[in-house]
């Protein structure tokens, strides 16, 4: 079998969708009675269907937000005690892990993305009910010492009705992302997932009320951004919005928020640059650029998408880098040798498709990929061939403009003060990765790169307890860690008075 190309000598199974899988709004059933449309979920590894499920309406909102208010207000949720929250969410974490083959399964022919990267993100959104449940239990409001006549505490109190809208790329883990630590700080919790993928986040509503969630404590809306999404976010109901996807939705969602005076996390797009240093263990620095561009296909809102390569070694970098590309395994997801799948829709892929076109147009030339497959039964599906794009400068589109794609635009650069500035000139700030032998570089340049997250000498870690988020248009806020749990959470300062005498004008 010839590396670096498809291989066909597997076929995807095709699934035929036999039912329109209904929602819930706490006890009442949405299904396919009366009127209701259905949205169709493509599987992008051979076009079939993966799965239909009802769609929610801008009236679903209404009903949603009326039942998660209820919910909020009159079931034992926010007024448990710590310790007995935190035993449903952990309970959660535990089925979604049972689970997990089956979840991955449904994720992988939602999403096209290889069946072991949708293990790991099953596992990890196992993993955000378990941390954000220890969380929720060793969790201390601040208290003031006793000033005399007063002391305070200033109290965590969760917003009320959440509302966590979510993108395609990683379903069932960006949604865990959102909604343990929302419910963990005692929230009601209404998902709005992608349209691209909305059947892992009826699974998750599922597995947390048979975990022992009141219902109506989250609540899955599988509808369209423009009415479902859109309808939260101006909903009046809605106290606190959370929202991950692409800048220039965020940048609507935080308009309307602004206006309605809500606070808003927002998790947006990147172009992130990823540096080769002259000084670098080479051979280790290509392997990272390419899990940092080519895993998940690129679609991935860190993807190390702008390399930028020192140039007395840019050409011995980019040719090794050229060759291992050529040797990528693009396979269907469920192919246990596959490295790179495919991308998530015929029309994603399409985009992918013109931007290289665009790339060709200024000048670029493709060192490597630049084309969709054409033998079977690669044709069928929405593949894209890893893509490297060299001769293009920083300021080209190619090199500014988010592409979510597995498209590397590849420069080169002088030094230090050269790279930085190439570096940081972006509107975005999602991440940046850098290999170098020289640590005292390392940390210089890490602290003049504007990005949320920097990796040395690695790429695309991160971990639960370590907080994520862009700086400039990637985004507001930090979700993981403490500070996620805060994003959900406001503060209250109650003052106890121990007054030995009448107050005093
Ligand atoms: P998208 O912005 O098109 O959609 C995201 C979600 O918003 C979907 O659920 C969609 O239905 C909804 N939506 C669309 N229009 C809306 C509106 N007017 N009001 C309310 N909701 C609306 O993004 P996408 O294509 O699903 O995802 C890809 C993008 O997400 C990329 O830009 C990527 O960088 C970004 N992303 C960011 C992060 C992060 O953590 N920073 C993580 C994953 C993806």
């Amino acid at each position: 079998m010839m590396a670096g190309v498809c291989d066909n000598s597997r076929r995807h199974p095709t699934i035929m969708a036999t039912t329109v899988k209904p929602f819930l709004i706490g006890s009442i059933v949405r299904d396919t009675s009366g009127n209701a449309g259905v949205i169709t979920s493509i599987n992008p590894a051979d076009g079939s269907i993966a799965g239909q499920v009802v769609r929610a309406t801008p009236e679903d909102v209404d009903t949603a937000v009326r039942v998660a208010w209820d919910a909020f207000r009159n079931k034992p949720w926010r007024k448990l005690r710590p310790d007995q929250r935190a035993s449903i969410l952990f309970e959660i974490g535990r089925r979604i892990l049972a689970e997990r083959e089956s979840l991955a399964r449904l994720q992988m022919l939602d999403s096209g993305k290889p069946y072991k990267e949708c293990m790991n993100m099953v596992t990890s959104a196992a993993s955000y009910f378990r941390y954000y449940a220890s969380v929720c239990e060793t969790w201390q409001n601040e208290v003031t010492s006793p000033r005399g006549e007063y002391f305070s505490m200033a109290l965590a109190e969760p917003y009320g009705v959440v509302a966590c809208i979510t993108p395609w790329n990683s379903p069932i883990m960006n949604e865990a992302q959102k909604a343990a630590p929302a419910l963990a700080a005692g929230n009601a919790v209404i998902i709005k997932p992608s349209e691209e993928t909305p059947q892992l986040a009826l699974e998750l509503v599922r597995i947390c009320t048979e975990a022992g969630l009141p219902e109506g404590l989250l609540i899955a809306l599988p509808g369209y951004g423009e009415d479902v999404g859109a309808a939260l976010v101006k909903h009046p109901g809605v106290r606190m919005v959370s929202f991950t996807g692409g800048t220039e939705t965020g940048r609507a969602i935080g308009a309307i928020a602004g206006q309605r005076l809500i606070p808003v996390g927002l998790e947006l797009g990147g172009k992130s640059p990823h540096i080769v240093f002259e000084d670098a263990d080479l051979d280790r620095a290509v392997a990272g650029v390419m899990s940092g561009i080519f895993g998940s296909a690129g679609q991935s809102c860190v993807a190390g998408s702008r390399l930028f390569v020192q140039k007395s070694v840019y050409k011995k970098v980019l040719d090794d880098l050229a060759a291992r590309t050529r040797e990528i395994r693009v396979r269907l997801p469920d192919d246990p040798e596959v490295q790179m799948g495919p991308l998530v829709s015929a029309a994603h892929r399409d985009k992918v498709a013109a931007c290289v076109d665009l790339a060709r147009s200024e000048g670029g030339s493709i060192l490597v990929g630049g084309n969709m497959p054409s033998e079977q039964p690669f044709d069928k599906g929405m593949f894209y061939m890893p893509t490297i794009v060299d001769g293009l400068s920083n300021a080209s589109r190619s090199a500014q403009e988010e592409i979510f794609g597995p498209v590397l635009v590849a420069i080169p650069f002088e030094d230090e003060a050269d790279v930085v500035a190439q570096a940081n000139d972006t509107v975005f700030g999602l991440a940046a990765g850098m290999w170098t032998g020289d640590y005292a570089r390392a940390w210089r340049v890490a602290r003049e790169i504007e990005a949320g997250s920097v990796w040395i000498n690695t790429y695309k870690q991160s971990h639960i307890a370590t907080p994520f988020g862009g700086f400039k248009d990637s985004g507001i806020g930090r979700e993981k860690g403490l500070h996620g749990l805060r994003l959900y959470s406001q503060v209250k300062s109650v003052f106890f008075g121990m007054h030995e005498k009448s107050m005093s004008l």
